[in-house]
């Protein structure tokens, strides 16, 4: 499929870069660091496989792994600022951005955000993960309180949050201890995130902002499995424990989320999430440069779906969400 919109796909910004277990070989983490900050590369790799454009985003954990909240608020804006002018401004047609914002300082991140949306166009906001904050024993999630004013801001703007996984909180790990090799993409991404997603669904939070949209990648980091678990066990509960949500869980990844591709070329994963929420709600991506798009284009373009649901996942429904004019 050509002028695919692929929506997952990461930069760095030294002193910013990716953070992994060390676990990875050092052939692939060379071929990575490589690609990570080059556009030119990116572009060459975009068009031997059909992709015509990509809202970049910075690398996990970026700013969320920032503990102070000064530096936090300085690196976002450092981002953006860099996004813009050597990704957005020179390649217009090919490249937007997805906003980096700094949660340390919810006020703040808001109004990076207004800015990166209002003044350099700007499609949506990519938060990685949990937020490390001055205390590194409590890590900041999306359903605090705290993040109201960033809410507010996401609201009001109408642009999706994408939210991407990042290594679990030291205080998560012991349950692998000694397989640290699946503490990131291979397990622990996928789990943190799912984790993440559950708080915020289970905290009110889409009944209080009801048109937010969170993108998940990695086809939902399995959530249209667990979820519908989750709400046949709740059923037998009292109100306590599992906070204030108005509608069964399930029920919020179909009205307040968008599920992408990232990472995940396998064919039946792809018709359980068509099956569970809707077509509309599902996104290509590759997860550039820790995937290579050859191969995740190569299954998505080939993949036994009908042309119509290929258009939709490949394009049509990142127009929309992104409000993209082209
Ligand atoms: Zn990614």
């Amino acid at each position: 499929m050509q002028r695919k919109i692929a929506v997952e796909e990461h930069y760095a910004l030294p002193p910013v870069k990716a953070a992994g277990n060390n676990a990875f070989r050092e052939d692939y983490l060379a071929d990575i660091q490589r690609r990570l900050s080059n556009r030119e590369a990116r572009i060459e790799e975009m068009d031997a496989n059909g992709i015509e454009y990509t809202p970049v985003s910075l690398t996990e954990p970026g700013i969320q792994g920032i503990p102070n909240p000064r530096e936090a608020v300085d690196m976002a804006k450092r981002c953006n600022d860099h996004v813009y002018e050597y990704y957005m401004q020179a390649y217009p047609k090919r490249f937007g951005g997805l906003a980096s914002v700094a949660l340390q300082n919810p006020k703040a991140a808001g109004a990076e955000l207004e800015r990166s949306v209002k003044q350099m166009g700007f499609v949506g906001c990519m938060i990685n993960g949990f937020t490390d904050m001055a205390d590194s024993s409590k890590p900041l999630y999306l359903d605090s309180e705290f993040c109201l004013p960033f809410w507010e801001m996401v609201a009001e703007l109408d642009i999706p949050v994408f939210l991407h996984p990042r290594v679990p909180h030291f205080s998560q790990r012991l349950a692998l201890e000694g397989y640290e090799g699946i503490w990131g993409s291979a397990w622990g991404f996928g789990r943190e995130t799912a984790e993440h997603a559950v708080r915020m669904i289970l905290s009110g939070l889409f009944d209080r902002f009801p048109k937010v949209n969170i993108v998940l990648g990695h086809v939902g980091e399995a959530l249209t499995f667990t979820l519908p678990r989750m709400d046949h066990r709740l059923r037998y509960q009292s109100n306590t424990g599992h906070g204030r949500h108005e509608k069964p869980a399930a029920a919020y990844l179909r009205s307040n989320f968008y599920l992408s591709t990232s990472g995940n070329a396998r064919t039946p994963q792809l018709r359980n999430v068509m099956a569970e929420i809707d077509v509309e709600r599902i996104l290509f991506a590759v997860d550039m440069p820790f995937e290579k798009a050859s191969e995740i284009s190569g299954w998505f373009d080939n993949c036994e779906i009908s042309e119509l649901d290929r258009q939709k996942i490949g394009r049509a429904n990142a127009l929309r969400l992104f409000k993209l004019k082209r």
